[in-house]
Order: C-alpha cells, then structure tokens, then sequence
C-alpha cells in the first residue's frame, strides 16, 4: 500500500476543495469517494432501478467503471467511459445518493475499488468512512468538522456562484437532513476514528487548514520514511551498543535517585529465559514507567508502544535506539503484530502493557487481548510485572516481577477468544497481587 491520507467529514466541511488543493501541493492522488457513490446513484437513476430490486442493483455494480481523472487541474468523473462530472452533482443524484450509500452490496463494492486504488500510488481520499472503514490503519486521518451553519453557508455561496437557485434556509435544512442520514447509517456511518485528528473548520480559512495539514502530511511522511529503521532487525552496531549502554547507565541513575526505583523478583525473568523470549506485561503507571523496565533490564526488551508515541522528538530517539515495535491503537495492525511474532520467534523479549493505556485498570478499561494471543500463538512464557508508586519525585517506585506463566494450557482449538479472555485474565490477576508490595 502507498502512503494514504484520510479525510473524513460532514458535507460542506471543506474536503472536496481542501483535498484537491493538497493533492497538487503534495503530490498524491486526490480520490473522492462521493464521487463514486453519485456514479452508482447515476447509474441506477438510468437504468430506472428500484432500490429494493437488489438483483438490478447487483448487475449495475457489477459492470460498472469509474475513472476519477484529472484533467488541467480539474477532475473529471467518468462513469462507464461517458464523462458526468456535471451530472452526478445534479439534484436528481443529490437526493437519491444518502439512500443509494445506504445499501451493503454498494457500500462492499465501493470500498473494494477504493482498497484497490492505493494499492500502488500515494492517495489523499475523502468521504465519511474512509478513516473507519476503508483505511483504519491509513498514515494519518484527519477529521474536517465545523458548524451546520457555517457549512450550509458555504453551500449556499457556492450555489450562488453556479447560479443554482436556492434559499439559505433550504440549504440549512438540506445539510441537517444530509447530517442526520450519514450518522446513523447501519454500515459506513461517518464517525470520528479514535485516533483521527479533528480540525474545526468554523473559523479558519482555507489556507489554515490547508497549512495545518500540510505540516501533518510532511510529519507523517517523515515517520513513514523512518519507519524501517524503527523496525530495524538487525543487530546493533557497534555505535549503538555503546549509546545504548551509556544512555542505560544514565538513566538508571537518574531513576534511582530521582524516583528511588527498587526492582524486586528479577530471577524470574532469568527464569522465563531459559528456552528463549518471553513477554514482559506491566501495568501502566505513567509514560516513564516503560523506559523504567528497559533500562533495568539485563536484557534486550523491546517494547511495543502506540504508533503515535514516536512523534515526540526525544522519545522518538528513544523508540529507536531501543527498537520499540510502534503499534496502530484500536485497529488490527497486522504488520506489527506480525513482526512480534517474528521477534518472539527469534526468541527476543518483548513488553506490551495489557492495559492498552494509563491506568486501564482505574479507568475500568478493558484488558488487551494482545499479549495473550501472542504468546499463546508462540508458546512464550508471560511475567507479569507490578509496577507501584507514583513517579512522584523522590518518592518510592518498585517493579515487582512475578512467576513466570506458562500458556500453553490456553492453546485449545475452536476456543481461541475465551482462552485469550481467560488467559488475559490470569495475566491481570498476577499484575494486581504483584503491585501489593510489602514496604
Ligand atoms: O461527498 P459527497 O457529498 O459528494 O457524497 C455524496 C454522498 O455519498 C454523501 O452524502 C454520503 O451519503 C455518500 N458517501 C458515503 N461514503 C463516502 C462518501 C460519500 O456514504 N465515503
């Protein structure tokens, strides 16, 4: 897959015209996905179908082309070779297209071809579902919201400029209407991803936005092009282990001063050593408290961190020195989770907070299956680890290591979910009797 930019948002939030302008600046792909919904819609207007005739609605989607071309800066829709860009923006198209997305085989079709067009090319895509559905793990996803006023507004000015006639009151009612339909939709509803970023359009302009989003564009492709470092296999050089080892020296330092760090149960990890890697699951006190358990480690640990720590400069240098394996929250990062298998396999330690984030446990969150699934798949063992204190300064921190678990006993075919609930379970369960240090 190319690099993908995803845009998600209300109608007349901006995405059109602000994906085209940072297409040409940034040179990717602009895909408009409404587009191609308006084509089906087109399509089916044609062919006089009924909505409920899914047999008909098969038939058009199985024979459909759409070509979203550009052409001297503009872009033209092609539907079927024919070109009606004007056309699917007409008002027969506009009222019948919220109800045309509505239905699974279109939506199923659509983002197929989607899938399909940054298969090989750098995109920027725009539409409702592009951050949830479509690319759930694109490089950044972005969120374009503002007021239904201010968006009717810009619609309004907008057909006053095409001469179409209209009142802004109507427009308003339109995009209420239009709001209402594309949230609740059953499949394909325009939701904000967790880990989009959400832009206000209300009181900016178009060059703010586009600006804001050019700086994120150019960050993320930094990230990306470091990316293979990040994940680096190789062993360290001889530069890096000696960094490593002064960086280590320091920070152990520090720690124990600082935060008066006392490690307790360390043979176990010895322990858990003994035929190869093993998974390290803490909880997760604070954002230091990963770094507490790498550089107390005789070890080589290697953590697996969300994907968006590594934007923070120092801790960026950290994630690679210490060859963190960057994670995509709340999606199914099977890239990722298909190198901690292979480190696991090459018999490398790794850590992975169950928790999935600060004070999970506090906070009622549900543990992550993770660690679980990784080490049932690999048959390492998992050391559960207490961490308690507070990170206050010069207040007490132990790191309490438990007894290795064995998980073998988890692997049971047909029953892979429970094993993985109950498995994360028994990890849990040591974490909390583990943080009850005796001082
Ligand atoms: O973006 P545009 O207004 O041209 O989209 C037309 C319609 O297509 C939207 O109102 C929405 O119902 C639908 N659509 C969708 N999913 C997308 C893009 C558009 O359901 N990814």
């Amino acid at each position: 897959m190319g690099f993908v930019v995803a845009i998600d948002g209300p109608a007349g939030s901006g995405k059109g015209s602000i994906t085209s302008i940072l297409a040409k600046k940034m040179k990717l792909n602009s895909i408009d996905t409404g587009a191609m919904y308006r084509c089906v819609t087109l399509a089916i207007i044609r062919n006089n179908i009924d909505l409920s005739d899914m047999e008909k609605i098969k038939e058009v989607l199985d024979n459909i082309d759409i070509k979203l071309i550009k052409e001297n800066d503009n872009q033209i829709v092609k539907l079927n070779g024919e070109d009606v860009s004007k056309e699917i923006r007409d008002n027969p198209v506009n009222n019948l297209v919220p109800m045309v997305s509505s239905i699974k085989e279109v939506r199923t079709k659509m983002v197929e071809l989607q899938r399909k067009m940054a298969e090989s090319q750098d995109v920027i895509m725009e539409g409702r579902d592009i951050t949830t559905v479509v690319f759930p793990n694109a490089d950044l996803k972005i969120y374009l919201d503002a007021d239904v006023e201010e968006r009717a507004k810009r619609r309004y000015n907008q057909n006053k400029s095409k001469n179409i006639e209209c009142t802004y009151e109507q427009v308003l009612e339109e995009m209420k209407k239009r709001d209402e339909i594309d949230k609740n939709k059953e499949i394909g509803a325009l939701k904000i991803a967790d880990d989009a970023i959400v832009i206000d359009t209300t009181n900016l302009t178009q060059k703010q936005v586009v600006k804001k989003i050019k700086k994120l564009i150019k960050r993320e492709k930094q990230v990306k092009k470091l990316e293979p470092k990040i994940y680096s296999e190789r062993p360290d050089n001889t530069r890096k282990r000696v960094v490593k080892a002064i960086v280590k020296v320091v920070l152990r330092g520090m720690y124990k001063i600082f935060y008066r760090v006392e490690i307790i149960g360390e043979e176990n990890k010895e322990k858990a050593g003994k035929n190869g890697g093993f998974i390290i699951c803490p909880n997760h006190v604070n954002y230091i408290d990963a770094v507490a358990i790498v550089v107390f480690s005789k070890e080589k640990v290697r953590f697996i961190a969300k994907h968006d720590l590594g934007r923070i400069g120092p801790l960026r240098w950290l994630e690679r020195l210490f060859d963190v394996i960057p994670i995509k929250r709340n999606t199914q990062d099977l890239e990722a989770m298909k190198r901690c298998l292979k480190a696991l396999k090459n018999n490398e330690v790794l850590a992975i907070f169950p928790e999935g984030t600060r004070n999970g446990m506090e906070k009622n969150e549900k543990a992550k299956n993770g660690a679980a699934f990784m080490a049932i798949k690999t048959g390492k063992p998992v050391v559960p680890v207490g961490i308690s204190g507070t990170f206050k300064l010069f207040s007490k921190v132990y790191i309490n290591y438990g007894e290795p678990i064995d998980m073998s006993k988890y692997k049971i075919k047909g029953k892979e979910k429970e094993s993985q609930e109950q498995a994360t379970k028994e990890i849990m369960d040591n974490i909390v009797m583990l943080t009850n240090v005796k001082k």
